[in-house]
């Protein structure tokens, strides 16, 4: 059995038995003022309760994109991994700005990369959403970090991945902004696709085209939290406004009939 947690915005977590397996963990959560304002530092205390969590040690770890929601607190983590560590050059660069030894394997789009002897990861190659006022946020590489901290847009995006995950047989597809390489994705298919929804409507092939194409049983909508709150401990979570949420679930559904759209809240545990 695979446990599968969204952890807040793109972040998942894949507990095999002990060993934990992550994608594009995002735990500092910074306020907006910091985002909008602020040089952007990983919340130190965060990352440590969230390895810990995890009995300090991570097996293995996988970036989408470098945007700051999905790398910023990937340096701060890297120590308790013991694994792999896949992604772009610019995730490459961006931990070797952090004064880490290179070990990324880096990905220009398809490769299939073993993060252990029953887990692999395929990097097809995808596009991100328009979510900052109908375009895409800060694109381009990291290009080196003469200062670090950086400020929001020197976590540019790099090269825009949406992780296959194969684990015994059972395969998860990370979708982690609303946007699609229809050419790159056509071929591969999965039981569990979870999908970004912010910026769905902007992206009309990311809807009515990527669901049809690899066949999922089960839809997951994740990264509709406003990550710049505290997920919090109750029930309920923080969730950015204008989603329509309705209008997703319908045009997916009618994309791809055959598979259930199941929500999760962050932390809560999908099993399969
Ligand atoms: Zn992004």
């Amino acid at each position: 059995m695979i446990k599968i947690r969204w952890t807040g915005a793109a972040g998942l977590e894949f507990d095999l038995g002990g060993r934990t397996f992550l994608v594009d963990p995002y735990v500092s959560r910074l306020s907006k003022f910091s985002i909008l304002f602020k040089a952007l530092v990983s919340d130190k205390s965060a990352v440590q309760s969230f390895v810990q969590d995890r009995d300090g040690s991570i097996a293995g770890m996988v970036a989408g994109h470098t945007h700051f929601d999905h790398a910023l607190d990937l340096p701060g983590i890297l120590p308790f991994c013991r694994g792999p560590v896949v992604g772009s050059k610019s995730l490459d660069t961006l931990l070797a700005c952090h004064g880490t030894t290179p070990r990324v394997t880096v990905c220009q789009g398809g490769e299939t990369v073993a993060l252990d002897h029953d887990i692999s990861v395929t990097m097809i190659l995808s596009a991100h959403g328009r979510v900052m006022l109908g375009r895409v946020p800060y694109p381009g590489e990291i290009n080196g970090c003469t200062r670090l901290p950086m400020k929001a847009p020197g976590y540019g995006l790099g090269t825009m991945f949406m992780p296959k995950l194969v684990i015994n047989g059972t395969t998860i597809i990370h979708a982690g902004s609303a946007g699609v390489d229809l050419h790159a994705v056509d071929g591969h298919t999965c039981d569990v696709l979870f999908m970004c929804v912010p910026g769905w409507k902007r992206s009309p092939d990311y809807v009515t085209t990527l669901p049809r194409l690899v066949k999922p049983k089960i839809i997951v909508p994740f990264h509709y939290d406003d990550f710049s709150r505290p997920l919090g401990s109750g029930p309920g979570f923080p969730v950015l406004p204008f989603l329509d949420m309705d209008g997703f679930v319908r045009a997916v559904s009618t994309s791809w009939p055959k598979a259930d759209v199941v929500f999760l809240n962050p932390n809560r545990s999908l099993e399969i």
